[in-house]
């Protein structure tokens, strides 16, 4: 258990569900479910400031920022605010976890009018975690609110869902987002390939263009072409993407040629023409591939994917794929 740092935001794409959350009497225990990479931990701490600041924003429905609450929640070292997420050595969020908060919560009254504890990505809870959280979402203390954010909801126990009001955050508009990262300064061009990289979730295409992550995208593609036309060899193509991938220090490589590949295989089915230039670009080069092959090599892409932290050798991982890919 932590405190939590930072004030939390509430980004354009959430103003809806930020509205829904203005109402006077808010349920106490909360579920923020949003798609991936949206900001859903930000928002949630932007609501653990609005439940003890005591000098709301009117216009805006946020915490101050100025009175004492604020401050300490800002400096991390507010007693009434918790934070459970899985320890940096631990994937999951743990019982005793849970069980120490608990405690928090019910013990002495706290400097601010409620407490609030954040409990994210909810479901990394193990399941000792989860019943123990259980308990107190059927009968939380007066004055305690438990906001519970998720990426994937459905992973969540059944009864932990039921006890929460649930909050479901959309799909950010690409409209929205464009607008969001104009006003970020990047230009148009790189703004609607950031976008269609990330799939349209927001945050992974702010990342795209922090991090200049389109013109490796772009590498990769040109490579998977030039191996296709037996310009460049699946051993050489091999040992560039490994090192690419230590470089990343994620499995990228296999996540773009994944959906490189669904991108085909969408474009197939629907037999429309489909939106991103690589896709389209790999997809005609092997026009005489089946839908079934298409279909395996995706798979084999997403098994990749998965492979990264498996004590299997990248290298051979990806001159097999390639193998399949450039075999007629
Ligand atoms: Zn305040």
């Amino acid at each position: 258990m932590s405190q939590v740092t930072g004030m939390g935001q509430v980004y354009p794409w959430q103003q809806a569900v930020w509205q829904q959350l203005q109402q006077p009497r808010l349920p106490h225990a909360i579920m923020l479910a949003s798609p991936a990479h949206s900001g859903v931990e930000e928002l949630a701490g932007a609501l653990a400031g609005r439940l003890i600041c005591t000098e709301i924003q009117s216009d805006t429905g946020l915490a101050c920022g100025q009175c004492r609450n604020c401050k300490l929640l800002a400096a991390g070292s507010h007693p009434d605010v918790f934070s459970l997420s899985p320890a940096a050595d631990s994937k999951v969020i743990k019982v005793d976890q849970v069980r120490d908060f608990v405690r928090q919560m019910t013990l002495t009254p706290g400097i601010a009018r409620n407490k609030v504890a954040i409990i994210w990505p909810a479901e990394k809870m193990n399941l000792a975690a989860a019943n123990a959280l259980l308990k107190t979402l059927e009968e939380p203390a007066g004055d305690a609110y438990i906001i519970l954010a998720s990426c994937e909801p459905a992973s969540l126990l059944a009864t932990i869902r039921s006890r929460c009001q649930k909050y479901t955050l959309a799909v950010a508009e690409a409209q929205i987002v464009d607008t969001w990262l104009e006003a970020q300064d990047y230009p148009a061009e790189q703004r609607q390939s950031a976008i269609l990289a990330a799939r349209g979730l927001p945050l992974s295409a702010l990342e795209y263009l922090q991090q200049e992550l389109l013109p490796v995208r772009r590498s990769v593609g040109v490579a998977l072409l030039k191996s296709a036309r037996g310009q460049l060899g699946a051993n050489q193509v091999a040992t560039e993407w490994v090192k690419l991938g230590t470089e990343l220090g994620r499995p990228l490589v296999w996540l773009w040629l994944s959906q490189w590949l669904q991108d085909i295989i969408r474009s197939r089915v629907s037999k429309q023409a489909g939106s991103d230039p690589i896709a389209t670009a790999v997809s005609d080069t092997r026009p005489e591939y089946s839908l079934d092959k298409v279909i395996h090599l995706q798979k084999l892409a997403v098994a990749g994917y998965r492979s990264q932290d498996t004590a299997l050798r990248q290298d051979l991982l990806f001159q097999q794929w390639l193998l399949q890919w450039v075999q007629e």
